[in-house]
């Protein structure tokens, strides 16, 4: 069993509310390897969040694979804000890429279109635009919509809905319509519990991967490798630290055809790094991340307390008040 010889909470403010959230939290563990990250999105429980820790341990005792590329291609990420917003965003990213949520609770298509669209103006005619639609959308919808969209041209739907067997019939229909948008799956890859499903259903012609909800950079390689589809790499809205492991997969993938969601450092105001891994003309280099000693993204002793007792309900992980690492306030 790995015990942290450190553990700290940390507290990142965002820019702008993405999926549902103002300030991301999680927890940084230090191992014989250096720091690692911990941090299941809060709605997320045991034994959903035990992946999650098997790809702490991993970078903080075992390591990453290594690399076959030193710099990875990343996209920018626009949220779900208003079109002046969005055209700005992605001009100052410097990203080829884009991937623009849509289908936010409480907006209209018709903000979904007017993002879009502006986020094609911002790229021109050259650059990628994937949507993101975390499965909000029927199957009727989702034609429906995919179909306006297409003219903006799309990489691929992420996510269009919510069960794989959606994805296979929305799939079926955009070809019997001869609508050219490719589908990925996300929830259906790391929240289904059955990856391979979305194969045998041939639901989506590329699979997005996310190294801690998936259990780490190794498992990732496999699941791939058993997948045979084209892999997408994306974050899981973590800290730099978080986003090392991800570029880790990035840069160990024997193929990389797609730019990875993995700019999202940009959309925080701070990082757990003085140097956060964040892209230089739309490439992220593969590089270790040094954390601040002395950074104002630490939340807190009792946040970390907090952190380690949700912690202790993974499967395999220390428990809360024995062999409890030091804490900050108490060091
Ligand atoms: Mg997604």
């Amino acid at each position: 069993m790995f015990t942290p010889l450190e553990a700290v909470a940390y507290a990142l403010p965002l820019r702008h509310r993405f999926r549902g959230i103002t300030v991301r939290e999680g927890l940084l563990v230090r191992g014989s390897r250096g720091w690692a990250e911990w941090s299941p999105f809060a709605e997320y429980l045991a034994p959903e969040i035990d992946p999650w820790w098997g790809a702490a341990v991993e970078a903080a005792e075992v390591g990453f694979p290594a690399p076959v590329r030193d710099r990875v291609p990343v996209n920018a990420t626009v949220p779900a804000i208003g079109p002046e917003q969005a055209h700005a965003l992605v001009t100052a990213s410097g990203c080829r890429t884009a991937k623009v949520k849509v289908a936010e609770p409480g907006q209209a298509f018709a903000d979904d279109l007017a993002r879009v669209e502006a986020v094609r103006d911002a790229l021109g005619p050259s650059g990628r635009i994937r949507v993101d639609v975390n499965g909000h959308w029927d199957v009727d919808t989702a034609h429906r919509n995919l179909a306006a969209l297409a003219r903006f041209g799309l990489e691929y739907a992420e996510q269009p809905c919510a069960s794989v067997a959606e994805l296979a019939d929305l799939r079926r229909r955009l070809a019997r319509s001869g609508t050219d948008v490719p589908i990925a799956a996300d929830e259906s890859i790391r929240r289904s519990g059955d990856p391979e499903r979305v194969v045998a259903e041939e639901a989506a012609d590329i699979a997005v991967l996310k190294v801690q909800p998936l259990g780490g950079v190794r498992a990732c390689l496999e699941l791939a490798e058993r997948l045979g589809l084209p892999v997408v790499v994306s974050s899981a809205l973590e800290s730099s630290v978080g986003l090392a492991a991800g570029v880790a997969l990035a840069a160990a993938l024997p193929e990389l055809p797609y730019a990875c969601g993995l700019n999202t450092a940009t959309m925080f105001t701070r990082d757990v790094t003085a140097d956060p891994l964040v892209a230089v003309d739309g490439e992220i280099a593969v590089r270790p991340v040094a954390v601040d000693d002395n950074g104002e993204w630490r939340a807190g002793g009792a946040a970390t307390r907090g952190w380690l007792r949700r912690l202790a309900t993974v499967a395999g992980a220390p428990a809360a008040d024995d062999d409890e690492p030091a804490t900050e306030g108490e060091r």
